[in-house]
């Protein structure tokens, strides 16, 4: 009775490592004092989605039923334009679930899981939620060091995230780069690379992630819907490797993981490849033009990182801080992404939107920067 008793005061105690997680700070959409921004801190597509996707959206099947548990006709329309077979195929609540499921599946308590320094947030959430400990490689000037990650690999490393290209700093490691680091890892590591912007890469430098997965029983691709196809509001991503490692992910993802809507809407937006290179070109031509702007700005400081995404982090190491540069674009009426949780007090990450847009963000912050120098 006096234990019950006792108890019956207390409340359930989150463990340990669930305590110790941050929880995900999202793209902020709003100033502090509530008015509405232009987002540019999500990596959202400026250009919207594809006239096809938003059809077949109009066109989706009534929500009283259950959508397909198994994705079917998404995952052979994703078969036939990357060219590989339907049952190595697995997709997800966004391509976030699908590397939490990875961690879960191959990692615990007692095991180590492996990123670069400034990379995804949720590589860490990911890695805590199973009980795993988070291990953070040193960064090359602010992208992954391969030798770096290969030094931190011991008996505990179960699982490697790569992003590539990466966030939030943009950086991109070449195929020979990406082959270097699957090649030193033990055979018994999972290496995931999360490649949810790899539609924004220039085709010539393809990193040879996806013949990696195909060809290596260690090697899981992520894919996102959420980048270039516009539809981060319907959260599908999708993810490829053999058939041991979609088995495993099928064993634990939700069963009914992707809605009939997205997954009606993922198949359309994959028909519309047109879009899908606009988006690409737009984005190369509106970045260059960006960047280029701020280089100008070296003077005072800014420092726009090489991006093959569609973003670009901006460092400021002059008079101008990013936290007097966020206010400030924030009173223009723009969001960008600070990210002070993640070791970046000096950085902001911009989404590329219009060019219209962008040219307004490249000529506040040279008033800024003059202003303060
Ligand atoms: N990986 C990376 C590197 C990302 O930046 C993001 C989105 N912020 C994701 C994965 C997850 O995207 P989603 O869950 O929308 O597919």
């Amino acid at each position: 009775r006096a234990v019950d008793d006792s108890r019956s005061q207390m409340s359930p105690r989150m463990k340990p490592w669930i305590a110790a997680i941050h929880a995900y700070v999202p793209g902020k959409s709003r100033a502090d004092d509530g008015r509405e921004l232009l987002k540019l801190s999500a990596n959202e597509n400026p250009l919207g989605t594809s006239p096809l996707a938003l059809a077949a959206r109009a066109a989706a099947k009534a929500p009283s039923l259950y959508p397909d548990p198994d994705s079917a006709e998404l995952r052979a329309a994703i078969g036939r334009v990357h060219g590989i077979d339907p049952a190595r195929v697995v997709c997800g609540t966004g391509s976030d679930e699908l590397l939490n499921l990875a961690a879960q599946a191959f990692a615990g308590p007692g095991d180590e899981v492996l990123f670069p320094r400034y990379s995804f947030a949720v590589y860490d959430i990911a890695a805590r939620r199973c009980g795993a400990q988070p291990v953070e490689a040193r960064d090359a000037d602010y992208g992954a060091d391969v030798d770096a990650l290969l030094a931190c690999v011991n008996e505990r490393t179960r699982v490697v995230f790569i992003a590539n290209p990466n966030n939030p700093t943009g950086s991109f490691l070449p195929a020979a780069e990406l082959a270097r680091l699957h090649a030193g890892l033990p055979g018994d590591v999972l290496l995931v690379i999360d490649q949810a912007y790899a539609e924004y890469v220039d085709p010539a430098d393809d990193d040879g992630g996806l013949a990696l997965a195909a060809a290596h029983e260690n090697v899981l691709v992520t894919r996102t819907f959420s980048k270039i196809y516009g539809l981060a509001g319907e959260r599908i991503g999708w993810g490829t490797g053999t058939p041991h490692l979609v088995d495993a992910l099928n064993r634990i993802r939700g069963p009914f993981n992707v809605t009939a809507t997205g997954q009606s809407t993922a198949a359309a937006a994959l028909e519309d490849q047109a879009f899908v290179t606009a988006s690409r070109e737009h984005n190369r031509e509106v970045r260059a033009r960006f960047v280029a702007a701020l280089e100008a700005l070296g003077n005072h400081g800014l420092r726009p990182l090489p991006s093959q995404a569609n973003f670009v982090l901006v460092l400021f190491e002059g008079a101008l801080s990013a936290e007097t540069a966020l206010r400030g674009l924030a009173e223009r009426g723009f969001a960008v992404r600070h990210l002070p949780g993640q070791g970046l007090p000096q950085g902001l990450r911009i989404t590329i939107g219009t060019a219209e847009h962008m040219d307004v963000i490249a000529d506040s912050l040279a008033r800024m920067a003059e202003g303060s120098a």
